[in-house]
């Protein structure tokens, strides 16, 4: 990327006891990026690159793609901007990548899979992020969806690499790559948990069914126990820990999150105000506090009537 010129002032995320966290925004569209701005978000932590493709038949362009990352880096000066690759299958299938056969799609040839089977879409993609990156001064950092081993994990680096793309990690989604969240790190510059995907899977629920949605809660202890994994192996690699799933968006959920080790967290633009708010009424020992009576309860009701117990102490 070019140097920055500066851009629009952020509102950066603190702790009480000033320890930073920053606070980044969920985005679908190049078009939302000044909203965010506008709500004082640090930066971009999950851009959802397959949204602009959902109604496509055919792969985009190289020229298409460097065209809508260049107008969502641009509002970005100097601030970091974290692009998922194409997330195809389950929920946001893709007619150009997956398969429409499969029978559980969820547990089929999706995200980072799916790409690796075509992988001539993952490189012209990630041609197209790396002339976007030369031609503005965002920070840019590429991450792979849906990876589920170590293995995974240094093919998507190294290819990144091949790019000239400085900064790329994996989404933790799948219990896997959390429970070898220290392997996974020694291969990749930060990690960023997607809870929605890491709550269905470690629930064996369908986020998309109705009938089993009370499974589909972040709180439940299964879950922040895995987050706990990735925060340590964060702590001891010395590497970032993000999140991006929804969970991020719960001003009380964010505290136990950063309390079990997450070093930033990204959210639809419209709930930064009140997680900023939550953050700087707690310290980093407060959180951690909190996070440890949520993890050792037996259920998420349990575990959310825990951490608000704790907060008020
Ligand atoms: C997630 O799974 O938490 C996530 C952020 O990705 P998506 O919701 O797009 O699957
Ligand atoms: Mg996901």
């Amino acid at each position: 990327a070019r140097a920055a010129a500066g851009a629009a002032p952020a509102t950066p995320g603190a702790l009480a006891d000033g320890t930073a966290i920053a606070l980044l925004a969920n985005l679908g569209k190049p078009g939302d990026a000044a909203d965010a701005v506008a709500r004082g978000a640090e930066g971009v932590g999950l851009f959802r690159t397959e949204f602009l493709f959902l109604s496509s038949a055919q792969a985009p362009t190289i020229q298409q793609q460097r065209e809508a990352y260049i107008e969502l880096l641009r509002p970005f000066e100097g601030r970091k901007v974290v692009v998922r690759m194409l997330d195809a299958g389950a929920d946001k299938p893709l007619a150009f990548l997956n398969d429409a056969h499969e029978e559980n799609p969820a547990l089929g040839l999706r995200g980072l899979r799916a790409l690796r089977a075509s992988e001539d879409i993952l490189r012209e993609q990630l041609t197209a992020l790396a002339e976007a990156d030369a031609a503005t001064a965002a920070d840019l950092w590429v991450m792979a969806p849906m990876v589920t081993t170590v293995e995974e994990t240094a093919y998507f680096t190294a290819l990144a690499r091949e790019y000239g793309l400085k900064t790329a990690g994996v989404m933790v989604e799948v219990p896997a790559s959390a429970l070898l969240a220290d392997r996974v790190l020694a291969h990749a510059d930060f990690a960023s948990i997607g809870t929605n995907d890491l709550t269905q899977y470690t629930m064996a629920a369908d986020r998309l069914l109705g009938s089993v949605a009370s499974f589909q809660d972040p709180w439940h202890p299964a879950v922040l126990r895995l987050v706990r994994e990735v925060g340590d192996a964060g702590a001891r690699t010395g590497k970032p820990v993000g999140i991006c799933g929804e969970a991020a968006a719960d001003p009380l959920l964010a505290v136990v999150l950063v309390g079990l080790g997450a070093t930033s967290l990204s959210m639809a633009p419209a709930a930064l105000a009140d997680v900023r708010r939550s953050l700087s009424q707690h310290s980093l020992d407060d959180a951690r506090r909190i996070a440890a009576a949520a993890a050792d309860a037996d259920d998420a009701a349990a575990a959310r009537a825990a951490a608000q117990a704790a907060a008020q102490i």
